[in-house]
């Protein structure tokens, strides 16, 4: 519970306040950054991301075990933000050879970069293998013979892991579970022996350090990181004992939840699975502990235990580090009632081009009155964004029920009236696109003492045109 019993459920002290009546964000007042910046403008707490990452750091001091973490760039990749992780101390994993440049510029050391992807290019295998990265993870047989070409060609040792897709589900959203075996990552586990093999076959062009699985974004349970990991570490036992070889390091992928609903307000207004999902606490604790207990309990010999010591156990947090440690401010630009319904309607600059998830996962964000921060928020509206398309509402349009048909705000708002989407952190800056012709958003990183600093200016109309040919 927050510290004042007036403080708003939303409310975490010290980063996200309701004072003199306006949300500030780790001491900066949104009304100025709103003002200073216009909206929609993301704003980022640096304080809120060093302390998700020394959440991670405390969890792995607490299991006495080595375990290393690569945030996954994919939720977030701009660069002020890379270098304030990298600077708290944890590593990076990406998905392209965008994403690898951007981790190199951002000054993540090649040993601390891993390349995950379905379908990478010679280009970018080459780019990975030359970097000399820490693991570049290979999704399918046919892309360990690649890698290995490649790596010939270019005279160097690839270090690669495998990655494996085994049948484990969660109470995530389907397009965001990829253990299953409709999912089109990885290997499955009738072939990933033979693939070891085939890998382990050469050793002067591969280094076959590792094996992995992601279980999807936003998994609520412990049991699927266990059930992964227990998977994973039964495949190293059979190749230690086949071949000798000793794998490094189990990857158990990404999908710490974070807690979207720490306001619950409306919570009753979503379908029970997605309340479940949405609202879901799990301590990275929880997820390192249930791993080493898995593996301990599928083989208590002397041995086994000596071969788990020797193993680094990786993960790969994206939405945990950085989802809570952003707010998109939005302004309301027109208002509307109709009066057959009587509904009042809202409609903001911020669309479905910067919050993408809310569309094609109905992701739930939660609205608060950034200018009217602790007053009640009881009022019903129907909210919308600015784009010319039926489906940039903050409602679910397909009337799944996904998301709740009103969202509450304080009494009489008016075009004006300041708005933040909270949680915004991942996945949504590094999916926006101009849609409309609207120019992408700035991008302010309060640093630690509540000076904000940009880290992204705002688009121009001319940079509309940046990579035109015409
Ligand atoms: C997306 C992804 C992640 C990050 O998932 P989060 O839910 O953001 O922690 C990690 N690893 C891989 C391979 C991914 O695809």
């Amino acid at each position: 519970m927050p510290e004042t019993a007036t403080a708003p459920a939303w409310a975490i002290p010290g980063y996200l306040e309701a004072r003199e009546g306006r949300l500030f964000i780790d001491g900066a007042d949104s009304a100025a950054l709103a003002r200073d910046f216009e909206t929609p403008l993301f704003v980022f707490s640096e304080r809120r991301v060093r302390s998700n990452v020394e959440r991670l750091k405390a969890a792995a001091r607490g299991v006495n075990h080595p375990v290393r973490f690569f945030y996954a760039s994919k939720a977030n990749s701009t660069m002020g933000l890379l270098s304030v992780i990298r600077d708290a101390g944890i590593d990076c994993e990406v998905n392209s050879g965008g994403e690898l440049f951007k981790a190199l510029r951002a000054g993540f050391r090649p040993d601390q970069i891993i390349f995950n992807g379905t379908s990478k290019t010679g280009r970018e295998i080459d780019e990975a293998v030359g970097a000399g990265i820490y693991s570049i993870n290979a999704d399918s047989v046919y892309e360990i013979e690649l890698i290995e070409a490649r790596a010939r060609a270019l005279g160097k040792r690839a270090r690669v892991a495998l990655r494996l897709v085994p049948e484990i589900g969660t109470r995530s959203h389907l397009g965001l579970q990829t253990a299953l075996m409709t999912s089109k990552f990885g290997i499955t586990s009738s072939e990933v022996l033979d693939a070891f093999r085939r890998a382990l076959r050469s050793p002067e062009h591969l280094h076959v350090t590792g094996i992995h699985i992601h279980v999807g974004s936003q998994t609520p349970d412990v049991e699927p990181f266990a059930a992964a990991f227990k998977t994973m570490w039964e495949h190293l036992k059979t190749i230690h004992g086949e071949s000798g070889h000793a794998l490094e390091h189990i990857n158990l992928g990404g999908g710490i939840p974070v807690n979207y609903l720490r306001d619950r307000s409306q919570a009753d207004e979503l379908p029970e699975g997605e309340r479940e999902m949405l609202g879901a606490e799990l301590e990275p604790t929880e997820v390192l502990a249930a791993a080493l207990q898995a593996a301990r309990d599928s083989a208590r010999d002397a041995s086994a235990e000596h071969l788990l010591e020797g193993v680094t156990i990786l993960l790969e947090p994206g939405r945990s580090v950085i989802a809570d440690a952003g707010v998109l401010l939005t302004t309301v630009r027109n208002i509307k009632r109709r009066p057959e319904t009587g509904d009042v309607w809202l409609l903001t600059d911020a669309g479905f081009n910067l919050l993408l998830s809310m569309t094609t996962y109905k992701w739930y964000y939660h609205v608060v009155s950034a200018t009217r921060a602790d007053a009640a928020a009881d009022e019903p509206y129907k909210v919308a964004g600015p784009l010319c398309d039926s489906g940039d509402v903050y409602f679910d349009i397909e009337r799944g029920g996904r998301l709740p048909d009103y969202r509450k705000l304080p009494p009489g708002v008016r075009p004006g009236e300041l708005l933040a989407l909270l949680n915004t952190g991942a996945y949504t800056i590094a999916q926006m696109f101009p849609y409309n012709g609207r120019p992408l958003p700035a991008v302010v990183l309060v640093r630690e003492g509540g000076r904000p600093e940009l880290i992204r200016r705002r688009d121009t109309y001319e940079d509309l045109l940046a990579s035109e040919v015409w």
